[in-house]
């Protein structure tokens, strides 16, 4: 494990150089998967995470099915050679905690009275973790979920605040993490509805509203950025089936058979 730094913030910048309200870089596929039915990788900082959605599809056993709508299942797993000291593999504490908060994350947003009877299975991997993996995870899984065509009212954007050296931060890294005063991971809708808020640590009153207004810019930075990777995703994908269309409709008679 690290060693706990004597200052985390020196003229303005934090240990990686970043401004207080500054998000690490985010970089993100949508689509990598060809199995899924919808998937995302993203890379937030040191994260290395993967996201894989499968379903609408009949759950069994059958007794776990409900009647008038679809059950989210989400299953949040880190790779025993994610983290610096190898985690035994298998469910944990954390990682079933993880998994619930994030589930509960999209029960707000996801159209689950359209699919009476079946589950939607969300799968999230972190290949390679640095603090963030809940928020890095939910990013991806929003993605996944629209990708694999899941009726949503919205994506859903995650990011967490902290607080170091008495100061919030914004979105935090290992350090940070693991010494800080104050861990705060949101979730948001587009709208600013919060689906989730997990506090670990101290806040006064009014730096927990300071610290909400500096997760929702978080949020907002994140949520750009989704919606950017899927418009990318969906124009390529559309400009290649008009394009398909285009020379299927200019072939001449008789060109189909050859
Ligand atoms: N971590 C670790 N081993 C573990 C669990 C976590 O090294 O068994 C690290 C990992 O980098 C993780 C960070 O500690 O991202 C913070 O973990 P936390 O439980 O706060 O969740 P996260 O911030 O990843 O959502």
């Amino acid at each position: 494990m690290n060693e706990k730094p004597e200052h985390f913030i020196v003229d303005g910048k934090r240990l990686d150089g970043r401004r207080v309200d500054e998000l690490r870089s985010i970089k993100i596929e949508i689509g990598t998967l060809d199995r899924a039915d919808g998937s995302c990788y993203l890379e937030w900082g040191n994260n290395k995470i993967l996201a894989a959605v499968y379903g609408p599809r009949e759950l069994h056993p059958r007794h776990r099915q409900k009647m008038t709508r679809s059950v989210v299942q989400f299953r949040y797993n880190m790779a025993s050679f994610s983290v610096d000291e190898r985690i035994r593999p298998g469910p944990s504490r954390r990682s079933i905690e993880i998994s619930k908060v994030s589930r509960e994350a999209f029960e707000p947003v996801v159209f689950t009275k359209f699919f009476p009877k079946t589950s939607i299975d969300v799968f999230v991997e972190v290949l390679q973790a640095g603090a963030g993996t809940r928020t890095a995870g939910i990013n991806a899984a929003s993605l996944a979920l629209a990708d694999a065509g899941i009726p949503m009212r919205g994506l859903v954007s995650a990011c967490a605040v902290g607080k170091v050296d008495g100061e919030l931060v914004l979105d935090l890294m290992k350090e940070e993490d693991n010494y800080g005063e104050a861990d705060m991971p949101v979730v948001m809708t587009a709208g600013g509805q919060i689906t989730l808020l997990q506090m670990d640590g101290h806040l006064t009153t009014e730096e927990f509203y300071r610290a909400l207004e500096l997760a929702k810019t978080g949020c907002d930075k994140v949520y750009e950025l989704q919606r950017q990777a899927l418009i990318k995703k969906y124009s390529e994908e559309y400009t290649a089936e008009i394009e398909d269309e285009y020379i299927e409709d200019a072939a001449p008679e008789g060109d189909a058979d050859e």
